[in-house]
Parts: structure tokens; C-alpha cells; sequence
């Protein structure tokens, strides 16, 4: 479900890369508030404008402390409270007319809480609800009024799971290669940076495998182009059954792989790639015929200290195992 939980900066899943949106959305119920709280302020409802004020000061506050990236977690609760308070206050003040405030405040709180809180939330809202209804309506126009609120809260959360199902697909799709699966070239420059980092930092040592399959255009050229896709699947997914769950496997072109070691010395990432070499050129992919890989190894090193120039090592490396008569593994002696 949408939640705050799952996202890893402080916006509302709802509202990522959509603060515009939020923003507006306050102003416009902020401006309301500010009205109703003016003409309750001259009606004598003094604590009702107060509650209106308060909450118009919160969510203010919130929207700052989201532009500024700071932790809202305790914010949104705080504006939640007050605002339920003031609708709770709204109620005793007008009546039952002023349930159909409910209605869009049950939608918010699904794309801004947590499951477990919106569901709580919701059923006590309900509850209440419920409550004064049956208990100052007819018993049919209370019914009509909690089923209809009901439906909604049901129906916000099919809308939710059904984004979030959305949201989950359309972000795996980004980040993958779509013959392979594996991770994309798109998403290795932030995993190397973030290595690079840790050596700069902490000087903990990262390794690169670039893994090209040796005449792999011969391959395509003697059993098709679908062969061709299966041994480059058959491939990726060899690798990955023989790395770490740290390991991150890209595809970075035709029939070229990046194997990223995170902590792992040259020394060791020397033998992953050999064990590497062995299970491909062992593994039958294609009817009996024997297929190669030639590998390029580059550690973290002070001179290497991006990761384009890190990467371009290891590409050099690669090419002078081309170069060597493939079939092998090159890294800095
Ligand atoms: P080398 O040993 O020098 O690496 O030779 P190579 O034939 O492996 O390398 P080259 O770069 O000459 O050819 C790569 C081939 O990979 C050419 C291209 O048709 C093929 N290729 C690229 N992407 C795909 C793909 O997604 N599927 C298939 N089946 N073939 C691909
Ligand atoms: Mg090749
Ligand atoms: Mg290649």
C-alpha cells in the first residue's frame, strides 16, 4: 500500500516528485480553513476557530519543513489530529451535516498513512460516525450515510493498492534489463559511485568484472538471433547463481556484463572471476559448443576515483584479454 514507510525521502508516496501538487492542495484547504475559522471566530465557536488556526499553522509548518527535506513524520500525525479535532468539533457545532467533510479526509489518509494507520484511523472515524448517525437519524438515511462512507474508504483503498501494484512494476521495469533481468546500464554509475564513496571515505576496496562473451556475433550467426538471446539469459543468470546477494549484476551492452563486488579486494575478486570463467566456459548453453568470456578486473584506487574512470579500467583490462586471445582474465599486476 502507499505509504509513508516505503519511501525513502520524507514526501508521501502519493505526492513523490509531486510536491506542486500537495502544496496547492494545502493552500486551497488552508484558505478554507482560514475563512471558516474567521466567520466561526465571530459566531462565538472560539475553540473550533482555534482548532481551524492550529491546523492551518501545522500543516504550514509541514509543507516548509517537506520543501526543506527535514523529517515530517511527526508533523503529518500532529496535522491529522488536529484536523480530525476540528472536524470532531465541526460536527458538535453544526450536526450530522458536517459528515461529508469525512469523505475526502477518509481518501487522504489512505495515500498518506501507513496501512495499518489509515486502517485504523478510518474504522474509528467510521465508528463514530456510525454512531451519531444511527443515533440522531432515521434508521435508513444512516444506514445510506455509513455504507456510502464505507464504499469510499473501500474504494480508496483498491485505488491505492492498485497505484502502488503500478508504481512497483513501472519502477522494477526502470531499473532492469528486460532480456535478462539483471539491472540496466542506467542504474551503474550510482552503484559504483556509491562504492567509490566508501573507498574514499572509508577506504573499503571494490571490485569491477567486466565480462564480455568472446565471438558471440558467430554465435548469432550459426544458430540465429533467439539462440543468441537464450545464451546471453543462460549467461546472466550463471552469474548471478554464483554471486553474493551484495553483488550487483548490469548488463551493459549486446554481450557485455558489469559484475560489481562491493568490499571485495582484487585478490578475491581475482578468484570469482576465474571460478566465473570456468562455469561459462563449462556450462552447454548451446549444443555442445564451448562458450568463452574474457574478463577485465579494476579495484577501488586513488587514481580510480569516479566511476567512469574506475569502469574504463576495467573495460581496458577486458579489451587487452581480447587482445591476448581471450579466454581470460586481465586486472593490474
Ligand atoms: P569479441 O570476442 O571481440 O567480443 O567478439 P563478439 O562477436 O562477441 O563482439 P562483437 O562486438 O563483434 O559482436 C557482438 C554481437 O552481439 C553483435 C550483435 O549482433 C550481438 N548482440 C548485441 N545485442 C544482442 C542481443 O540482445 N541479442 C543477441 N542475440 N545478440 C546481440
Ligand atoms: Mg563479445
Ligand atoms: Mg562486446
Amino acid at each position: 500500500m502507499i505509504n509513508l514507510k516505503q519511501n525513502k525521502s520524507n514526501t508521501p508516496n502519493l505526492f513523490a516528485g509531486e510536491l506542486t501538487v500537495l502544496y496547492i492542495i494545502n493552500f486551497i484547504t488552508c484558505l478554507f480553513f482560514i475563512g471558516f475559522a474567521i466567520r466561526n471566530f465571530y459566531l462565538g465557536n472560539y475553540w473550533f476557530a482555534a482548532s481551524l488556526i492550529a491546523y492551518v499553522t501545522c500543516s504550514a509548518i509541514t509543507s516548509y519543513q517537506l520543501k526543506s527535506g527535514y523529517s515530517i513524520k511527526f508533523l503529518i500525525s500532529t496535522c491529522i489530529v488536529l484536523l480530525l479535532f476540528s472536524l470532531s468539533l465541526m460536527m458538535v457545532i453544526w450536526g450530522i451535516t458536517a459528515v461529508y467533510w469525512f469523505f475526502p479526509v477518509v481518501i487522504g489518509l489512505i495515500f498518506i498513512l501507513t496501512t495499518t494507520a489509515s486502517f485504523i484511523v478510518n474504522s474509528l472515524i467510521t465508528l463514530g460516525i456510525g454512531w451519531l448517525a444511527f443515533d440522531t437519524l432515521p434508521f435508513i438515511e444512516a444506514f445510506r450515510l455509513i455504507s456510502s462512507l464505507f464504499l469510499t474508504i473501500i474504494l480508496g483503498y483498491l485505488i491505492a493498492t492498485h497505484m502502488a501494484k503500478l508504481h512497483r512494476t513501472i519502477e522494477k521495469e526502470s531499473i532492469s534489463d528486460p532480456l535478462t533481468g539483471v539491472l540496466n546500464r542506467r542504474q551503474l554509475e550510482s552503484h559504483l559511485t556509491s562504492c567509490s564513496e566508501d573507498f574514499g571515505e572509508k577506504e573499503i576496496l571494490s571490485c569491477i568484472l567486466m565480462i564480455d562473451i568472446d565471438h558471440f556475433k558467430s554465435i548469432n550467426d550459426t544458430y540465429g538471433h533467439n539462440v543468441g538471446d537464450q545464451v546471453i539469459i543462460g549467461i546472466a543468470q550463471l552469474i548471478q547463481s554464483h554471486s553474493r546477494p551484495q553483488d550487483k549484476l548490469f548488463r551493459v551492452g549486446g554481450e557485455e556484463f558489469v559484475l560489481l563486488l562491493p568490499q571485495t579486494a582484487q585478490h578475491d575478486a581475482v578468484k570469482v572471476a576465474s571460478k566465473l570463467r570456468e562455469f561459462i566456459k563449462s556450462a552447454n548453453l548451446v549444443n555442445d559448443k564451448t562458450i568463452t568470456a574474457s574478463i577485465g578486473i579494476a579495484e577501488t584506487s586513488d587514481e580510480l576515483d569516479n566511476a567512469q574512470r574506475w569502469l574504463k579500467s576495467a573495460d581496458d583490462f577486458m579489451y587487452q584479454a581480447k587482445t591476448a586471445g581471450r579466454d581470460r582474465i586481465c586486472y593490474p599486476q
